[in-house]
């Protein structure tokens, strides 16, 4: 008996469901990747890079257990179909999915394996802690709202975590791809992670160690910087959130309550994109339109070239990291579809184009919710940027961390270039005054969304 375990957003051996189940009924099993073409257009060079990193990985993982990772490239169902052909496999396991691509895939599986004789075996609980749809309000299929989710979030409680397997047997002759590389792909950030699960299993020990018990304090820190930065590795599925959620309640105290808490967000929009697969796309709950188009101010703002310091600092990080720190993400965010008030989707893709833990429920939504278009309850919030950096780069270190041109100008002057007192201009190089006047932007909100 052979069964396949079609590997997607979980690229780990450990704590993954698909693997055990299939280890366990069939006598030999092959771990299938494929570079899926329906995809390949979602996957920018940042993902890429990442990627590549976390299948070597993987096929690292299973080649100490005596297997290997077979990779093909192609239409995944094609493939998958193909793969089953070649080894009379009887079952096919895959991670449940939440996107509508996802759901498509899973549909389509189903149907061309049926007629192979193969069964499809979708699992819950891999790709998130809580699967969409276990837990609802009455009446409805989602919640909408992230606090009553999130105490119902808390009393459902992940499965349990499943071991990583012994040994892995891979039927003889079946072929595969060589495994893509990172050095291969143009246009990465220099400063890009390591993708792969040993270094995601190497950075969760850590975080545990040393990062998660300040967390709940300093997660706003610009600076600091004392996030878990498990974002990517929650993407790719290098490491699994239901064993990062029981990894941290058993680390305990305050920082790790604030750190599932998070996982519960990821959650709580996973949950929300599965049950409206257009939110990925259409406005969530308020439809607002009239956004500017502002082409100039939009590649200002994606240059990190707005004169605001703090705004131009995360847009920077962004490019040359294809991460950036959630407080970051706020802010610039709340800069775009607010003061300048342009459609969220032309943020959402931007950040798409770069981000290496661009995901669609996480990153739209997101979106929507800065936007106000989404499920935030309090949808005309409209954060400042000089109040924010104040608040979560006092000293400034962020922006001279990312802004060269304003790297000598001391303390918190360095939000204001343009009033501090005793300044040399010249010194500051090219760096633009500010594209908006904060209250020119804020009057236009108002306006747009009849608030005056
Ligand atoms: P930590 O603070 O250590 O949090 C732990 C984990 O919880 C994260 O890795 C992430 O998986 C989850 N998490 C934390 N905050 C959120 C949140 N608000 N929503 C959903 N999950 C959360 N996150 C993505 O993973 N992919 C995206 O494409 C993405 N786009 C975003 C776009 C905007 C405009 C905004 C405001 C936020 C976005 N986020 C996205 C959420 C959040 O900013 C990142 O998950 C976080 O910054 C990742 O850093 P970390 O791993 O150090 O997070």
């Amino acid at each position: 008996r052979v069964h396949v375990v079609l590997f997607t957003s979980d690229l780990r051996v450990h704590d993954h469901p698909p693997l055990r189940a299939a280890l366990t009924a069939a006598d030999a099993v092959v771990p299938l990747f494929v570079r899926d073409t329906g995809v390949a257009g979602f996957l920018a060079a940042n993902r890429e890079a990442f990627l590549a990193d976390c299948l070597r990985d993987l096929d690292a993982g299973l080649r100490e257990r005596g297997g290997r990772l077979v990779v093909r490239s192609g239409a995944v169902v094609d493939e998958v179909a193909k793969v089953v052909t070649e080894t009379d496999a009887c079952a096919v396991h895959v991670a449940g999915g939440v996107s509508a691509y996802a759901h498509r895939r899973e549909d389509r599986l189903r149907d061309t394996l049926r007629r192979l004789g193969c069964d499809l075996v979708a699992h819950d609980g891999v790709v998130t802690c809580v699967p969409p749809g276990a837990v609802t309000p009455d009446a409805r299929d989602h919640f909408a709202v992230f606090t009553p989710y999130h105490r119902h979030w808390a009393r459902h409680g992940p499965r349990a975590v499943v071991r990583a397997p012994r040994a892995v047997r891979v039927p003889d002759g079946v072929g595969g791809e060589v495994l893509p590389e990172r050095a291969d792909v143009a246009g990465v950030s220099p400063g890009l992670a390591e993708g792969g699960e040993r270094a995601g299993r190497a950075l969760l020990t850590s975080w545990l160690r040393s990062g998660i018990g300040a967390y709940e304090d300093r997660h706003d820190d610009l600076a600091g910087d004392a996030t878990s930065r498990l974002s990517p590795h929650l993407h790719f599925g290098t490491i699994g959130p239901v064993e990062a959620a029981h990894r941290a309640r058993a680390a305990g105290g305050p920082g790790a309550e604030a750190f599932v808490r998070q996982l519960a967000w990821r959650d709580f929009h996973h949950q929300v994109l599965a049950a409206r697969p257009d939110a990925a796309h259409a406005d969530y709950r308020t439809q607002h339109d009239h956004w500017r188009r502002a082409p100039r101010e939009v590649e200002a703002w994606q240059e990190g070239r707005t004169g605001y310091p703090v705004v131009d600092a995360a847009m920077r990080q962004l490019r040359h990291e294809g991460w950036m720190h959630n407080r970051g993400r706020l802010l610039t965010a709340s800069f775009l579809v607010k003061t300048l008030y342009v459609d969220w989707r032309v943020g959402a893709r931007h950040f798409l184009s770069l981000l290496v833990d661009g995901d669609v429920a996480n990153n739209q939504l997101n979106w929507q919710w800065m936007a106000g278009t989404g499920t935030d309850s309090r949808p005309n919030r409209v954060l400042n940027p000089l109040t924010q950096a104040k608040r979560y780069d006092p000293d400034g270190a962020y922006v001279r961390r990312w802004v060269p041109e304003l790297a000598d100008v001391e303390g918190s002057a360095v939000h204001t270039p343009w009033k501090a007192a005793g300044l040399d201009r010249a010194a500051l190089g090219d760096y633009p005054d500010p594209i908006v006047h904060l209250p020119d932007g804020l009057a236009r909100f108002k306006r747009a969304r009849n608030l005056d």
